[in-house]
Parts: structure tokens; C-alpha cells; sequence
């Protein structure tokens, strides 16, 4: 009430942390943000979570970029990131840093053709941003190096869902979980990374619905929980073709919908035959009575829902993870109704949009592949040139290339590689060895600290556009302060780069480019910027302006060719990184409540760093008095590729034997430890575990 009172003016917008997309009120006095408050917005109605309420005072850190800093000449980049960063950077004015900007990139096309260089775009900015970004990448540049951290977290989700149902987005939203009889929770932590949709589960689960939760660590969820199955990290496929096997063994199959609705069923039946739960309890950790338990609960229900997050998709292995849980749903039939359906929990705001947008290697907007000559036919009449044909590199393959040499030029908008990327060794190096980098950010992040330029950008809160939530509804975000200092907006620091590399652009602004990237996007065909402008928010896909929001997908046909849903069956994999006497442990990385991915934001947030601030180990009690070693003691984590050190936190949620810590803290990066092994069709790299030791 006080922050109401004493505020000046107030601002509709959106939150800029998760993809549940709340929607929020910005509280203004003297320009500057006092209070957030929930918005009666249709992911959340009034609910917030911590980030949400109170993660909003970054915005006015006295770290943030406010003017162009460009390398002191003779200023080495050190991998390491120690010494002084911003000592290595001088202020420069727009003119001089776009200038270099440019000519840096003009210079490596013409000497080493378009494919030497690469930009990786922002999962945070808008659909309009992304959008202009891998436009900037296919016409400026010349290639398609173009993709952004969906790479590092749902592309395995996507892979999986566009060959199965021609669809990479969620089938049912969160707010279904309202008239679900069972919810299926595999790899997701919600109450850490999704809170407001947390709180519908629980919401749910008091009102009758049976949470089943397939984690190998316990979630903030269990103890709602009907069943947790605590399964050894990286035995996800054991479980779930046991769990498939399961479904033919007990007559479970839904047989009349998988004859009309799906193909491929008997090469799924032979693939599970030897998965008996029985044979793959050991493997799994968990008893086969459990398995059978879990797969009868969430088969006979008359409606079931699943979701799942990085704990499933962040491996090797993470595509044939979800083609096993798209499998388990489609044998059940259990899709295609409220109440039921497939939703990989998104991470970022706008991960699904920027996705959607074209902010991929292998597809233009709407994931019109670029390999396919009608899609390509179609973007160069739209852009008015000829397009590059062939896929371009992945963000963990552009580190690959510039560690080779091959990659001399990269231009980064708001991600953050030097600690979100597998491998950091690697990949700081890889980043210090390209010729020109380009970062355009709001805080000098330990990837700017490598640049060559550094280009002072826009908070959400200092922009407007469109961002598309983990349920498919986009929305519109509203400007609430001007960018500090002589930072600019992203959109109007793209047009100019695009300037300078001979492009014709003159938008005027969000809705513009929303006007230009709308008709090219069958999803968004009936959602021209008007119906988005007094609507506000918009479930797509819609046909045409007057298609009601569909919230439920798949009812009668899926987006296959044939309409029908594919499915693929999945081999165990064979484990690339098994502990063993010298790395015993395995190291789960992930996230807490209070912090946000690479830490930029909410580390310079005052309440949430004061929740958390420092980096810990989670560690069971047994290993912990096994070892002889104490609750907050400093230890040294070591992996084959890197150490870190860190205290140790007492933890009842892991099993004997597996570790835990986030990725979030500069001074002990979890990703210096982490492995950059890829999956071969998502390119997603092997984030989740790793082997590592103790040193004291
Ligand atoms: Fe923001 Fe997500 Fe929390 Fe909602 S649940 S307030 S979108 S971080």
C-alpha cells in the first residue's frame, strides 16, 4: 500500500525473469522503480514470486553500461578473468565503437567469407529483437551462425516435439493442471524455476490431483508428492522405456487412439521388450513395483499432464529422453484434451518466442527450415536477397569453430557464454581467440570482459515489445524508464550495425518490425499488431484475427504430414562420463530460487543476493561423515576439464553420492567442471552431470 501511495506513476508490464510470463505493474517515483506488484495477467493473476517482487532494483545498479567502451589498444584478453576487467576498456563515443564495430566484421567477411562469422542472439530481448538479430545474422552477415541459449536448455525438447508432432511448442498451458487428475513432473524443478506455476500444482494436488515426480534429486514438490522416483542421475531411459514396457505388459496402451492417432507403435513395442521393469530397477535405483506403480497411476487417469525441464533435455542423450515421454503420453493417449497434453517448462521470458522468431541455426522464423527451398524461396523475397541454404553452427559448435579458427567474428546481444556454456576453460579461451567480438549488454558480464567493443543496451524495463510465454501466449511488455546514460534500445543498436553493413533497415520501432515478421510466421498469421495491441495477450497458434486463443492443441490432428504423431523409439545410451575411483561423485547442476541463470541480473538484486550469496555444494549426510567433512567447510571440486571451490551445504534432497550446485556464481562458475558433449540431433550439450572429485 505504501509503495502505491508514494509512487508517481505506474507501468503495466511483464516479468522479466521466467517463462510463466506474470504479468506485473512497475511502481515509479523520481524514474525510478520503488515496488513491483502482480498483475491480474492471465499466467498468473495477481501471483508473484520472489524474482518477481523484489529482483527489479538491477535495473538501477550503479554497474550498469551506460556508455560505449571499446579494448585500450595492446590490453590482452585474459581467459582467466582475473586482474582488473574494466580497467582493459575505455569509454568511446557511439560513432567510434560503431565504427570499429562494423569495420571489424566488414573486414573478416571480406577476407574470410560469411561463415567466419556468427552472432548469438537473446532469449531475454523480445520477439522483435530476435527476430531483427537473426535477420542481421542471414542478410548482414551472410550466414545462418545464428542461435541463442535455447541450445543450452530445450532443444532437445524441440527436436524431439517437431518430429513427433510437427510442433515445438507446449500442447496444454500450466493453468490446465486445474483439471488434471495426475501430473507427471520429470527433470523440472518448479518451485525453484517456475514458482507461480508451482503454486497452481500445489493449488491442484489439495484439490485431489496426484503429483508423480521422477527426479534424482527430491524437489521442492515432493512433499506434495504421491510417488517420487529418485532415479540415478543419467538412468532416465532405463526408467522410462521400463515404464513404456510397462504400459504393453499390463494392457495399459490406449490401443484405439495410438491405431488413429499415432505411427511407428511396434518399433516402440520391440525397442521396450527387454525394459522390463524388473530388469531395469538396478540400473535405475528404484524398485520395480514403484515403476509399474507410477506407469499404471498416470495411464489409467482420465486425465494425466506432464511436464519437464533441463533435468531431462540437458544431456546426450536429451532428445531420445523427451521422444521417450512423448511415447509414454501418446501410448495413453493422454494429449489433445484440457487437462492432458506434453510441457517442456521454459526457462527464459521469451526463450519459446526467440525460438519461434528464427533465433536457431537450421530454421527461419516459425521453423521454416532453411534447408527446404521453398522456406528459402519465401525469406528471400521477403528480405529482398539471396540466403544461405545450409544450417549454420550451434552455440556450443560456434566455440568449437573459433577455438579451431575457423570463427574470427561474433557478435553476442545479452548471453552470457563465458558462464553458461559447457567447458568454460574451453570456451573462455575459444572466446579470446576470435579476432573481433561484439557484445551488446547491460552489465560488463565475464563475456563482455572478453570484447573488443561493448555496446551499452536496454533492461527489460527500458523496452517495449512482444514476448511469448512457456504456454504460447504472447504478450506485450511496456517501457517503464529510459535507458541510462547513452545506453540505447537493442532494436535501435541492431538497425544501426545493419546500417553499417549496407543494409536498407529504417524501422521505427517494435511494432513495426512485429508488422514485418508477423505475416511471415504462419503461428502468428491471425494475430496482426492491432488484435495483439488491445488484446494484450494472445494464445497462438491462431488461423486468422478472428480464431479464439487455443489453449489446447492436437484435438482432432497433429502437425505431421500425415496428422498423425510420430513415435521414435530410444536405445539406453551408452554413459560417456561414469564416475569412477578418481572422480567418484556426480556433480547436478541447476538452479535455486533466488537467482537467475549466469547471475548478471539477480546477483546485483539486493534482497535476492541476500538470500543466496555465495556458491554452495549440496552434499548428502552420509558423504558427508564418510569423508570426515563439515557443513560449510571450503572444498575444492575438481572435474577432468576444471575446479572450482565452493562451501559445502547439507543437503536431504540427493542421493548418497551425488552433488549439487548452481550455475549462477561468477566466483565459482559450475560450468568450468561441466562437459561439452553434444546430442546428436539437438547439438544440446551435456550440462546436467558430470564426474567429479573432493579436494580438501
Ligand atoms: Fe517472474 Fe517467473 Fe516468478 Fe512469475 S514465476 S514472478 S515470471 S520469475
Amino acid at each position: 500500500a505504501s509503495a502505491r501511495q508514494e509512487a508517481d506513476r505506474s507501468v503495466d508490464s511483464l516479468c522479466p525473469f521466467c517463462g510463466v510470463g506474470c504479468g506485473v505493474t512497475y511502481k515509479v517515483k523520481d524514474e525510478q522503480i520503488i515496488a513491483v506488484e502482480g498483475r491480474n495477467g492471465p499466467a498468473n493473476q495477481g501471483r508473484l514470486c520472489v524474482k518477481g517482487r523484489f529482483g527489479f532494483d538491477y535495473v538501477h545498479h550503479p554497474q550498469r553500461l551506460s556508455t560505449p567502451l571499446i579494448r585500450r589498444e595492446g590490453a590482452p584478453k585474459d581467459p582467466s578473468l582475473s586482474g582488473d576487467l574494466a580497467a582493459q576498456f575505455r569509454p568511446a563515443s557511439w560513432e567510434e565503437a560503431l565504427a570499429l564495430a562494423v569495420s571489424g566484421f566488414t573486414r573478416i567477411k571480406q577476407e574470410s567469407g560469411p561463415k567466419a562469422l556468427a552472432g548469438l542472439g537473446c532469449a531475454k530481448g523480445s520477439n522483435e529483437e530476435a527476430y531483427l538479430f537473426q535477420k542481421l545474422v542471414r542478410t548482414g552477415f551472410g550466414s545462418n551462425n545464428v542461435d541463442h541459449c535455447t541450445r543450452l536448455c530445450h532443444a532437445s525438447s524441440v527436436a524431439a516435439l517437431m518430429e513427433a508432432v510437427g510442433s515445438a511448442a507446449v500442447s496444454n498451458p500450466v493453468a490446465d493442471v486445474a483439471e488434471t487428475d495426475v501430473i507427471l513432473l520429470m527433470g523440472a524443478n518448479p518451485g525453484a524455476n517456475h514458482p507461480v506455476a508451482a503454486s497452481w500444482m500445489k493449488n491442484a494436488i489439495k484439490r485431489g490431483t496426484r503429483l508423480i515426480v521422477l527426479d534424482p534429486q527430491a524437489i521442492d514438490l515432493t512433499r506434495h508428492a504421491a510417488h517420487h522416483l529418485q532415479f540415478v542421475p543419467g538412468a532416465d531411459i532405463a526408467l522410462l522405456n521400463a515404464m513404456i514396457h510397462t504400459l504393453f505388459d499390463e494392457d495399459l496402451v490406449d490401443w484405439d487412439f495410438v491405431h488413429r492417432r499415432t505411427e511407428g507403435v511396434e518399433a516402440i513395442r520391440a525397442n521396450v521388450a527387454p525394459f522390463s521393469p524388473e530388469a531395469m530397477a538396478p540400473l535405475c535405483g528404484v524398485e520395480a513395483a514403484q515403476i509399474r506403480a507410477v506407469t499404471r497411476l498416470y495411464a489409467k487417469a482420465g486425465r494425466a499432464m506432464m511436464f519437464w525441464a533441463m533435468g531431462v533435455t540437458q544431456h546426450a542423450h536429451g532428445t531420445d529422453n523427451v521422444r521417450c515421454l512423448i511415447s509414454l503420453c501418446m501410448l495413453t493417449g493422454q494429449i489433445g484434451r484440457p487437462g492432458t497434453g506434453l510441457h517442456p517448462l521454459r526457462g527464459q521470458n521469451n526463450v519459446q518466442g526467440a525460438s519461434d522468431a528464427g533465433l536457431i541455426p537450421m530454421c527461419y522464423p516459425d521453423y521454416q527450415k532453411v534447408s527446404e527451398s521453398a522456406a528459402q524461396a519465401k525469406f528471400e523475397a521477403a528480405w529482398g536477397m539471396a540466403l544461405d541454404a545450409e544450417p549454420g553452427l550451434t552455440t556450443v559448435e560456434m566455440m568449437q569453430a573459433a577455438s579451431d579458427g575457423a570463427l574470427k567474428g561474433l557478435m553476442i546481444m545479452g548471453e552470457n557464454p563465458a558462464m553458461s556454456d559447457p567447458d568454460l576453460n574451453h570456451t573462455r579461451a575459444a572466446l579470446t581467440q576470435l579476432e573481433h567480438l561484439v557484445v551488446q549488454d547491460i552489465f560488463l558480464t565475464e563475456t563482455a570482459a572478453l570484447a573488443d567493443v561493448i555496446l551499452p543496451a536496454s533492461a527489460f524495463a527500458e523496452k517495449d515489445g512482444s514476448f511469448t510465454n512457456t504456454d504460447r501466449l504472447v504478450q506485450l511488455g511496456r517501457q517503464v524508464l529510459a535507458p541510462p546514460g547513452e545506453a540505447r534500445q537493442d532494436w535501435q543498436l541492431l538497425q544501426i550495425l545493419a546500417q553499417g553493413l549496407g543494409l536498407d533497415w529504417d524501422y521505427q520501432g517494435p511494432a513495426e518490425i512485429y508488422t514485418e515478421m508477423q505475416p511471415l510466421m504462419p503461428s502468428l498469421s491471425g494475430i496482426p499488431y492491432a488484435r495483439l495491441a488491445e488484446a494484450r495477450a494472445v494464445t497462438y497458434p491462431a488461423a486468422d484475427p478472428h480464431t479464439p486463443d487455443q489453449p489446447v492443441l492436437f484435438t482432432e490432428r497433429f502437425n505431421t504430414p500425415s496428422g498423425k504423431a510420430r513415435l521414435v523409439p530410444a536405445p539406453l545410451p551408452v554413459s560417456l562420463e561414469p564416475c569412477d575411483d578418481d572422480y567418484p561423485f556426480t556433480l547436478i547442476t541447476g538452479r535455486q530460487l533466488a537467482h537467475w541463470h549466469t547471475g548478471t541480473m539477480t546477483r546485483r538484486s539486493r534482497v535476492l543476493d541476500a538470500i543466496e550469496p555465495e556458491p554452495v555444494v549440496g552434499i548428502h549426510r552420509e558423504d558427508l561423515d564418510r569423508l570426515g567433512l563439515e557443513v560449510d567447510q571450503r572444498i575444492t571440486l575438481v572435474s577432468r576439464r576444471g575446479q572450482l571451490q565452493a562451501r559445502l551445504r547439507l543437503s536431504n534432497r540427493l542421493r548418497s553420492g551425488d552433488l549439487f550446485m548452481p550455475f549462477s556464481f561468477h566466483e565459482a562458475a559450475a560450468n568450468l567442471l561441466t562437459r561439452d558433449d553434444l546430442d546428436p540431433s539437438a547439438k544440446i550439450a551435456a550440462l546436467k552431470t558430470c564426474a567429479v572429485k573432493i579436494r580438501l
